[in-house]
């Protein structure tokens, strides 16, 4: 028989939903979508006290964003405490695991006398405790070597003396992180663990667990760590790497995946654009790189700009409709919507986050004057220059953005001045910003009557 491909993403909901596991996630699923397989989400919830409902939410509202669907699960692991319990007992009874009631202290006292490496001595192993309460339960560690084999590391080989017979349930009957995703991935029939490099160390535990019970083990992928820019490896705390700050940022979902997908793969020839479609169609887990993957957000930016510019317009308008909705100067009314969409093709292409629309625009909406922005002196000759433009553009009819550049150029030859600092005092007394979309739309867009009260406005007061 075939074996059927199914890969699971397995979180433990102890913290944010951060980038490293954003890219686990995806690895997981190209491999799925690619092989006509399954995708499952696993909650991996032993441990209570760390555990929050609230980061669950995070993980699955975040895949939900960057379109990762899984077609199985949420399974939790917290609901299937009694078969973790059952299959530990399956291996005492088979005589592959014992009872121990050494405790910590006599393990780390005898450690000591030996002066050996700490860990348990196997004390137990023969003593043939029957269970009682408050007995851990240990994996009987056979003689030997123990090979994993792994997709990214290569053949990783542990000498069975290095790995103490470790336990499986705790004195309290709970299962041991090893137990339970052990038991998880065979009743999930999980043909494939590919998961963050930290887990190597643990990978042996698992392969004599399945050699135990004679299961054929998946095939095992440790993805290279991720470092910041001091090449130090991405830490939750010190970085700020949450999937849903990038999301509130105004990142797009497949800039995202697509970036992601780059930390520690690449499709060879300089390829660095890819839509999901390309991307499921050239992954290849056996070119997934051993060497740490730097994340970085300036290159992450230069995605999402990518992919913002190739927006289709109303795609745009409406990705960027939550970023306005949040200030109180929106109404979203008609006006404010075709003053929007007039102006949004000239920010489409400048803007790197969404959330750097709301800078572009807000001049449309509300009065610069309002805006609590940092006061700009105007100097004399900025002053005399707003006179005389307001000179000229008073008197105009056609307030249309050619007819104004017009105007524009011929005073900046009347005062010989570059058109760059003429333009600047301009911007400022209309838009209350040092950089925005084209000065002649802006003011088109504004209308004579608000860009005439602005710019009198300005020198009046001289900012
Ligand atoms: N629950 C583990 C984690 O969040 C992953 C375990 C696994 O994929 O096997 O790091």
């Amino acid at each position: 028989m075939t074996q059927e491909i199914r890969l699971r993403f397995a979180p433990s909901p102890t913290g944010y939903f951060h980038v490293g596991g954003a890219r686990t996630a995806l690895y997981n699923w190209l491999i799925a979508k690619q092989q006509g397989g399954s995708f499952i989400l696993r909650i991996d919830d032993t441990d209570e006290q760390r555990n929050r409902q609230e980061w669950t939410d995070g993980i699955i509202s975040a895949l939900a964003w960057l379109e990762i669907d899984f077609d199985e699960g949420p399974y939790f692991q917290s609901r299937r405490k009694d078969r973790y319990f059952q299959k530990a007992r399956e291996l005492y009874e088979k005589g592959l695991a014992y009872y121990c009631n050494c405790t910590r202290d006599e393990i780390d006292e005898r450690a000591k006398l030996r002066g050996g490496p700490p860990g348990y001595d196997g004390f137990c192993r023969d003593r043939a405790l029957t269970p009682e309460p408050g007995f851990a339960l240990r994996f009987k560690v056979p003689p030997g070597e123990t090979v994993v084999n792994d997709v990214v590391r290569g053949t990783v080989t542990f000498a069975n003396s290095t790995i103490e017979d470790f336990v499986l349930l705790k004195g309290n009957g709970a299962a041991l992180y090893v137990l339970a995703n052990f038991v998880d991935d065979v009743d999930l029939n999980i043909s494939h663990v590919i998961r963050a490099e930290e887990h190597l160390p643990t990978t042996p535990k698992a392969v004599l667990l399945y050699e135990a019970l004679g299961v054929d083990s998946p095939i095992f992928a440790h993805l290279p760590v991720l470092v910041n820019e001091k090449r130090v490896k991405l830490s939750k705390r010190r970085d700020r790497v949450a999937v849903e700050d990038f999301r509130d940022q105004g990142f797009l979902p497949e800039a995202m995946v697509n970036y992601l997908a780059l930390l520690g793969w690449s499709p060879g020839d300089d390829v660095e654009f890819l839509d999901r479609e390309e991307m499921i169609e050239l992954f290849d887990l056996t070119k997934v790189s051993k060497s740490p993957a730097f994340f970085d957000v300036v290159k992450m930016k230069h995605f999402n700009k990518h992919y913002i510019a190739s927006l289709t317009l109303d795609d745009f308008v409406n990705r960027c409709l939550r970023f306005l909705e949040a200030n109180s100067w929106w109404s979203g009314d008609g006006i404010q919507t075709a003053n929007f969409r007039a102006i949004a093709p000239y920010v489409q292409e400048r803007i790197a986050l969404l959330s750097e629309v709301v800078e572009m625009v807000d001049f449309l909406f509300v009065d610069p004057a309002q805006l609590s922005l940092e006061a700009y002196i105007l100097s004399e000759a900025d002053l005399e220059a707003l006179s005389r433009f307001l000179v000229k553009v008073e008197a105009e009819e056609d307030f249309a953005r050619d007819v104004l550049e017009g105007h524009f150029r011929s005073l900046g030859e009347e005062l010989g001045l570059v058109l760059r600092k003429l333009q600047a005092p301009i911007r400022l007394s209309l838009t209350g910003r040092k950089v925005g979309p084209p000065l002649f739309v802006a003011m088109e867009i504004l209308g004579k009557e608000r860009s005439l009260d602005r710019i009198r406005n300005a020198i009046a007061t001289g900012h």
